[in-house]
């Protein structure tokens, strides 16, 4: 069970950061915006979402709490197109932020009428193409190193512990 409100940083994940801002962590014991999309939203999130690149560090696998029996498919296929899902997350650069969202998200857009935030459509459609330099650029120069190496959590959990 993983929620975060759309636009909020990730509190207690691996990318907690004010650069890094959550798209798309439903979960069904909080309401969520729900509405039409843009065709070419939808086709350019899936062309991000077929291989996204994303720093070492996971979220774990993340099932949909909507679909109550099966967690929700573990593939999804729009055209000619499969995408894995459940264990990727897509992260897109906008402006001073990176937006990150679950592979699910594209299910619940589907199946669950989700509509993301505006921001987050304007910045689907502005990503560099995925793994190109300017995308790597483009999250490099608004995450900072600590959080994308994965190494700011893991210190502050070390020093919780003593
Ligand atoms: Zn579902």
């Amino acid at each position: 069970m993983t929620y975060f409100e759309d636009l909020t940083p990730l509190v207690g994940s691996p990318l907690e950061s004010s650069a890094c801002l959550a798209v798309g962590w439903l979960e069904p014991e909080y309401a969520y915006p729900q509405g039409p999309l843009q065709p070419f939203v939808v086709e350019r999130l899936i062309e991000l979402l077929v291989d996204p690149w994303q720093p070492f560090v996971y979220m774990g696998t993340h099932d949909c709490g909507f679909c109550r029996l099966t967690g929700g498919p573990c593939q999804f296929t729009y055209g000619n197109t499969s995408i894995q899902m459940k264990v990727n997350n897509l992260l897109v650069p906008f402006e001073q932020h990176v937006f990150v969202a679950p592979s699910l998200i594209r299910h619940y857009m589907d199946a669950h009428q989700y509509c993301p935030p505006q921001e987050f459509q304007e910045a689907v459609l502005a990503c560099p193409p995925m793994r190109s330099v300017a995308y790597l650029k483009a999250i490099r120069r608004i995450v900072p190193r600590d959080v994308l190496c994965g190494t700011k959590s893991g210190g502050r959990l070390d020093q919780q512990r003593m």
